[in-house]
């Protein structure tokens, strides 16, 4: 899928809360693969959708909420790869009722199609009778579970990191089901600390990291999850709005937000030794800003720069 597309850079960060500290914050902007299978989306479907190809599948059936970046990528990488894509979206209220939700709007526009449930049979996502039941409906699909996470997906995050990576004393990521965390851990060295903050409450992800290495020089915290996933507050909006007019570079609120403002806080707060090279990694999300946006205004606050 493009691969002779990818030209991922490492872009220094110049923010004035990170300058005082003898300490180098560099980020890659993985957020610049593809506007719509961005960042940990696209490392997470490359192997994927190769092998939803190579098993002659004509359809690939994954899950999500309304303003999953997940959802729109697959929508987006199935048409690309001329695959049918159906996804289940969890919560019924929404059936009729969401025209103008930007992520399922350009999910169906990319062919995707949808269909909603509520959000107790959406707890079955994982069960083999209902999944048995999907593929009575929608045929012989390949079957990507929510958020992405399996083995091919991690194989492709731990392509996250290159050679030249090896130099930084910390990297830093976002993280949802753990998938790009266990995939940064595996590709990581010994001398690495890999650090993940949590977008919702818990560390639950440890599991998942364990399942898929044995290394054990990684942290999860959820001490910037902001109350939970999709939570945020004006404090986080100003944070996302000064990072941008100082950087020029955009944050989602769900994800790569939360983790930038963890950094900046564990650099105020002494956490990182002097000297250290950090990475983070901008697993990209950008597209959920426009609906983030939407909701702000219904609840009368700031919304974020585009
Ligand atoms: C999905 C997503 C994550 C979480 O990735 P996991 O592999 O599920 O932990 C992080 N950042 C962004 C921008 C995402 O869209």
């Amino acid at each position: 899928m493009f691969e002779n597309q990818l030209h991922i850079v490492n872009e220094t960060i110049v923010f004035s809360p990170f300058s005082s500290e003898n300490i180098q914050v560099v980020i890659k902007r993985e957020d610049k693969i593809h506007p719509f299978i961005s960042g940990n989306k696209f490392r997470k479907l490359k192997y994927n959708v190769g092998s939803a190809i190579e098993s002659n599948k004509a359809s690939m059936l994954t899950f999500g909420g309304a303003y999953s970046n997940h959802i729109a990528a697959v929508a987006s990488a199935g048409r690309l790869a001329g695959l049918k894509t159906i996804g289940i979206i969890r919560g019924e209220e929404l059936a009729n009722n969401y025209f103008d939700n930007a992520t399922l709007c350009f999910a169906e526009e990319n062919g995707m199609e949808l269909h909603f449930i509520s959000r107790e049979a959406y707890r079955e996502k994982e069960d083999q009778a209902f999944i048995k039941q999907l593929k009575q409906s929608y045929g012989d699909f390949y079957l990507i579970p929510e958020g992405g996470t399996n083995e091919l997906a991690i194989k492709g995050c731990a392509e996250i990191l290159t050679e030249a990576d090896k130099e930084f004393d910390y990297i830093c990521t976002a993280v949802g089901t753990g998938g790009t965390l266990a995939g940064l851990v595996k590709a990581s060295e010994e001398h690495q600390h890999i650090l993940g903050f949590s977008a919702l409450k818990g560390n639950f992800q440890k599991k998942i990291v364990n399942k898929f290495s044995s290394k054990t020089n990684f942290a999860i915290t959820d001490d910037y999850c902001f109350g939970g996933y999709a939570k945020i507050d004006s404090e986080l909006i100003r944070f996302i709005n000064t990072f941008r007019r100082e950087t020029t570079i955009p944050l989602d609120p769900v994800y790569t937000a939360k983790m930038m403002f963890g950094i900046s806080d564990l650099i105020k707060s002494g956490y990182f030794k002097e000297n250290s090279r950090i990475l983070a990694i901008h697993t990209g999300g950008l597209q959920g800003i426009a609906g983030m946006n939407q909701m702000l205004k219904k609840k009368q606050m700031q919304q974020i720069d585009i």
